[in-house]
């Protein structure tokens, strides 16, 4: 992720700049790792309510600044993005690891999804590969 402001980043997704966003943008920056809902919900107990919290979460992701992480939990991972995502569009196309000791989510950005022979009559949009495994941490 290049060295922008949250502030500048806000702007260039055309987001008008909040408290709560630059608080949420921040958060995002400073971890490696996709964060859950109910995990961002813990982080800003007290200073952001759930509500606004979700919200700030489906503006970032309808602009192009976080993108939804699969994985197997119940409540939806979120991560930033590094692709040259914009409002409505995606173009992050990097595997996802999912570490099975410390449960934690990743964005594998040097890693690429492999070429995908589609049968015809098919059209795909997106692809999500999820790995499993154990992550540098834990290792
Ligand atoms: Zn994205
Ligand atoms: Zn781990
Ligand atoms: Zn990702």
């Amino acid at each position: 992720m290049k060295e922008a402001s949250a502030d500048e980043i806000l702007k260039s997704h055309g987001l008008r700049k909040t408290l709560g966003r630059l608080k949420v943008l921040e958060f995002f920056s400073s971890q490696q790792k996709a964060i859950s809902h109910s995990e961002l919900s813990k982080h800003f107990e007290g200073q952001l309510d759930r509500s606004s919290l979700f919200r700030t979460l489906q503006d970032f992701e309808s602009h192009g600044l976080v993108h939804k992480v699969p994985d197997d939990v119940v409540s939806t991972k979120f991560a930033l993005c590094s692709g040259p995502c914009d409002e409505g569009a995606h173009y992050d196309s990097h595997l996802h690891f999912k570490c099975s000791d410390c449960q934690e989510t990743y964005c594998l950005d040097g890693a690429q999804l492999p070429k995908l022979s589609i049968p015809s009559g098919f059209k795909p949009e997106r692809a999500e590969v999820l790995v499993h495994g154990i992550c540098r941490a834990c290792a």
